[in-house]
């Protein structure tokens, strides 16, 4: 925890922490190492982990990367975090991330943008830009992330980490400050497929007294199949994920963990997820209509932030929105409000509904043929600062290979594969069936 602390100092330049305090840290790590002398230890007893600052924290502020929610403090843990610290980890603070998660390259954040360890000049991905970049520079062992429509994965093949999003419903959302409820997932970010399993591990489970859409099954370990062989795995892979809108680059170190894998007795199957350039403008109605929702309750009374000079009530709910709120969340309430409106609901939402149930039964048809399914993570590897923050289309079109499985529910992981240009790191997108998590961990760490 000290080696960690002080590094994390030493390179606070990152811009991956929004908050740390030493003391609570280095109490939890006596504590820590109390129950290792007198072995009641859990299974990541002592380990140094830092969340994204998404999961409210009672010992800890928590922003959700908003000033929306300063001063504000949780009086709970969220359940993600009350589960790892049941198991022993040991927090050293809370980490950077694009606004209520909306955003690819972490510049949504309100604080300060994260940088990119392998190439300063270039962003970590978004949304847990803050936790990948804190892992991939060594300022802490592992992180957890949230991944709404790709923000475990991308960022995690940004910089050369692993992290898994399980199936939706796996990892209870209590205590997760909401984007879009029917996507919102956590998930662990870590070096390796095999630490990820051990996190997975203690973050899974049913938590339906407090999230009802958290599954009823037990926890599992997701260690049991890491070195199961793959000889005779059919990997899948989608003409859509190679198209046109493909870098080279990430072409080329995509094709070479491919040809790797049958090195170690896997197949590749051709197949097609026909939809996966509707998963954008699906995807970019539902999660905005969602958030719309979901972010009414920042008015000023019961949270945060509350403008200083004010009217009347209603007056009030209006300047500390327009105060509390950036620009890309103002934009997403606006879509969200608009596509949920009388009159455009039937043509947007509902439209965007139907497309969601097609993009899920196309998995289930790729799922007949393979067992999963693989491809790149993003079409170019982390861009330059500030070069799509003025264009947020680019930005939502960068998102095209991790929306879908998100509007399925699939479980999906970001695995190390190699370099591009400017020798930045490349990810290798593993996406499963339902519930095939161990399985995916399995088909990563026997590439790792
Ligand atoms: N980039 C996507 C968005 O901006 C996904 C974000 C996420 O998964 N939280 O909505």
């Amino acid at each position: 925890t000290q080696h960690f602390l002080a590094r994390a100092q030493t390179h606070s330049g990152l811009g991956s922490y929004l908050a740390m305090d030493e003391a609570v840290s280095l109490r939890q790590a006596q504590a820590a190492d109390a129950r290792l002398a007198n072995g009641s230890a859990g299974t990541l007893e002592g380990v140094p982990m830092a969340h994204k600052d998404i999961f409210v924290t009672k010992d800890f502020p928590t922003t959700a990367g908003s000033k929306m929610l300063a001063g504000y403090r949780s009086s709970f843990d969220s359940t993600v975090v009350n589960q790892l610290a049941q198991q022993g980890v040991v927090t050293l603070g809370k980490l950077n991330c694009d606004e209520f998660a909306m955003g690819s390259a972490n510049e949504n954040s309100a604080f300060q943008p994260v940088l990119n360890p392998w190439d300063r000049t270039r962003i970590p991905g978004g949304s847990s830009g803050g936790s990948a970049a804190a892992v991939a520079a060594r300022l802490v062992p592992a992180a957890t992330g949230t991944d709404t429509g790709g923000s475990i994965r991308q960022p995690a093949s940004f910089c050369g980490i692993t992290g898994i999003k399980p199936t939706y419903g796996r990892a209870s959302r209590y205590g997760m400050v909401a984007f879009a409820s029917s996507l919102d997932q956590a998930g662990p970010m870590a070096r390796s497929a095999e630490d990820c399993a051990l996190l997975l591990s203690a973050i899974c489970g049913p938590d339906l007294d407090r999230d009802s859409t958290s599954l009823d099954m037990p926890a599992e370990d997701y260690s049991r199949q890491l070195n199961d062989s793959i000889d005779g795995l059919r990997i899948g892979v989608p003409a859509e994920f190679f198209g046109e809108g493909l870098a080279p680059d990430v072409r080329a170190a995509v094709d070479a963990a491919l040809q790797e894998y049958t090195k170690l007795g896997a197949k590749l199957v051709p197949i097609s997820l026909p939809r996966t350039e509707l998963s954008i403008p699906v995807y970019y109605i539902i999660a905005p209509a969602e958030a719309s929702s979901n972010l009414s309750r920042f008015d000023g009374v019961k949270f945060g932030h509350r403008a200083a000079h004010y009217t009347d009530l209603v007056d009030m709910y209006k300047k500390t929105r327009a105060e509390g709120f950036g620009d890309e969340v103002k934009r997403r309430i606006m879509i969200g409000t608009y596509v949920l409106s009388h009159g455009y609901y039937d043509a947007y939402y509902l439209q965007a509904q139907k497309i969601r149930r097609m993009i899920a039964n196309d998995f289930q048809q790729a799922f007949q043929q393979c067992d999963v399914i693989a491809g790149p993570v993003a079409p170019t590897v982390a861009w330059k600062l500030g070069d799509k923050s003025a264009d947020p289309v680019a930005a939502y079109l960068a998102d095209i290979f991790t929306l879908s499985s998100s509007l399925a529910g699939l479980p999906g992981m970001s695995v190390p594969a190699g370099f591009g240009e400017a020798g930045m790191p490349v990810g290798l997108q593993l996406i499963g069936n339902y519930l095939q998590e161990a399985k995916l961990l399995n088909v990563a760490h026997r590439f790792q």
